[in-house]
């Protein structure tokens, strides 16, 4: 129970706008020149974030623009396990006057930081993650500005909303809850793809009244000191959110074998969270709490197309769908099924469109495809572009190619296989690159099927058709292939408050990160019963003689 004195209102917040950035534009002028300043500026360096330390280390890794990999923009400090300990001990020390602050004063630090970014901030945040994660401005925006506001304002709304959840009293009684933050401290571990994620899988439990130890991944460090700067600026106490930069293992090792461990929320792939779900198992008599687990994480994520479906929203979708961040979304399109009947025409405009995608730097807006984030992830996507050429069951109808001399360039692939279980319509691949199988119509249900048992993951998911029926039929009979499922749309851009996001399966354990759903599970509530006049006697009625 807060201790407010008043029982105040955030009222409903709305999703913040996506600015346009067209031609003519202040905001288009304005983050162009600060992506250059930022650019051409001396090389930062970015320290760990460690209580109310800012702390640096003589292991100095560079960071540089994916689509320009000999600039260096600075440097971060790589730490060990002492720096995870210490950051540890931070979060900690300030656990117990920070949940015991009241649940409006943490909604309005994050409040706040939700305003800097849609205001003051915007410009940085987004240049940082064009720079950082080489995305275009559009995508920049509706991630690193427009997703993280949302997130940030919408889960304060939701703190509200869980503070009302109260129980039932009966006469002479009164029984309430109080959401408390866990008993120890949150461990966030973050992916490099989407800026706003970052933030939000530290922002959301600090909010809850949880302290948290925070490691970004590496490719992302260059927007996650932005984050850092933005909830300083916000007011949010040292030692609540302590950012971390070393190797996940080594962080690992401290975090996995503390007592106080109380929480884990990861976002990455499947590989890593189920190595970390089993490393909390295997310490478990360890920890003081049962930690809570909330991982989100791969997809192979369909789209299924039926003969009644448009063959323009159908392509519109797939490009953007399958290209948009060169395919590194966790729910980018990446295996499509398309009807005999309509691939004549969907492959025309296929290759008509792809060619049409400009590639190159984010600095250029004409530009709709950028660089995929390292070299790691370039020469693992090249190799499922060997295999498409060298496979006897493929067709390559566009791209295929890749070159890293400047940038870490993978050209928007679309493939044709004939064989609907290969390796690239069942892993996840996380690059531009769309496999399609053609199937005869009359085989529709028994692709239904197919779709529903191809890969591990269930992720997001997109059904185009016009008949209504197939709609009826294949929403019901793909219940569990999707944690979001889209009809006549793309299976990407989900926004918060509109479409809550996650899925099952290997993808995760589908707290849908940007609903309430998510923050109930950073919360461990008491219950309390209060009764006003006890009785004094030990006795009941049935007990009396007859
Ligand atoms: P990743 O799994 O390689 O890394 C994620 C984080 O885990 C990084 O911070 C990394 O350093 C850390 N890590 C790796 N090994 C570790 C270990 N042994 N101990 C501790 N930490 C460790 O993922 P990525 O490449 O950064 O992100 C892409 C993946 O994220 C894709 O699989 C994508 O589908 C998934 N993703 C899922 C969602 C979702 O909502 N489902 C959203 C975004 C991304």
């Amino acid at each position: 129970m807060s201790m407010s004195k008043g029982n105040f209102n955030i009222p409903y917040p709305i999703n913040e706008p996506v600015l346009s950035y067209a031609p003519g534009t202040p905001e288009r002028d304005e983050v162009r020149i600060t992506y250059r300043m930022l650019f051409e500026q001396d090389p930062i360096d970015v320290p760990m974030y460690i209580g109310g330390l800012e702390v640096r280390t003589s292991d100095k890794r560079p960071m540089s623009p994916p689509h320009d990999h000999r600039h260096v923009l600075g440097h971060f400090n790589y730490g060990d396990h002492t720096h995870v300990q210490a950051a540890i001990d931070s979060a900690l020390a300030v656990r117990q006057s920070w949940s015991s602050l009241p649940w409006n004063e943490r909604a309005a630090v994050f409040l706040k930081a939700a305003d800097l970014i849609a205001g003051p901030y915007r410009a940085k945040i987004n240049a940082a993650t064009m720079l950082a994660q080489s995305k275009n401005i559009f995508q920049a925006e509706i991630d690193a500005a427009c997703e993280l506001i949302d997130f940030l304002r919408f889960n304060a709304y939701y703190l509200q909303e869980i503070q009302n959840v109260q129980p039932d009293s009966q006469d002479g009684i009164w029984n309430r809850m109080e959401y408390r933050g866990l008993e120890g401290f949150v461990f966030a571990v973050t992916p490099f793809n989407f800026t706003a994620i970052a933030a939000n899988l530290c922002a959301a439990p600090a909010l809850m009244g949880n302290v948290v130890v925070w490691k970004p991944a590496d490719s992302q460090v260059y927007s996650a000191q932005v984050i850092m700067e933005v909830f300083k600026a916000a007011g949010l106490p040292d030692g609540v959110i302590n950012m971390v930069t070393c190797d996940g293992p080594v962080a690992g090792e401290v975090v996995f074998k503390h007592p106080d461990l109380a929480g884990l929320h990861f976002t990455g792939s499947t590989g890593v969270f189920r190595h970390l779900w089993s490393e909390i198992g295997a310490n478990i008599s360890r920890y003081k709490n049962y930690p809570r687990i909330v991982g989100e994480t791969g997809g192979k994520d369909f789209v299924l197309a039926h003969h009644s479906a448009d063959v323009h929203e159908l392509v519109t979708g797939l490009i953007r769908g399958a290209f948009e961040f060169q395919g590194q979304k966790c729910s980018a399109a990446s295996r499509a099924y398309i009807p005999q009947s309509l691939w004549e025409e969907t492959k025309a405009l296929l290759i008509d469109q792809v060619a049409k995608l400009k590639m190159g730097s984010p600095e250029d807006f004409e530009n709709f495809v950028t660089a995929v984030i390292d070299q790691r992830s370039f020469f693992k996507i090249e190799g499922y572009l060997k295999f498409l050429a060298e496979s006897s069951e493929v067709e390559i109808l566009t791209g295929g190619g890749a070159d890293k001399e400047t940038g870490y360039f993978i050209e928007p692939t679309i493939a044709v296989t004939t064989n609907p279980q290969s390796k690239t319509m069942v892993e996840e691949i996380f690059g531009p690159v769309l496999t399609i199988y053609v199937y005869k119509d009359d085989e529709f249900e028994r692709v239904i099927d197919l779709v529903d048992t191809t890969s591990e993951y269930a992720l997001t998911g997109a059904i185009f058709a016009k008949n209504r029926h197939v709609i009826e039929s294949v929403t019901r009979k793909l219940e569990n292939a999707a944690g979001n499922f889209y009809i006549n749309d793309k299976p990407t851009g989900a926004a918060v408050g509109q479409q809550p996001f996650g899925g099952a399966r290997g993808s995760g354990t589908n707290d849908k990160a940007g609903s309430v759903l998510n923050l109930w599970r950073w919360t461990s509530a008491r219950t309390i019963k209060e009764t006003f006049v006890p009785p004094t006697n030990f006795r009941y009625p049935f007990m009396d003689k007859d």
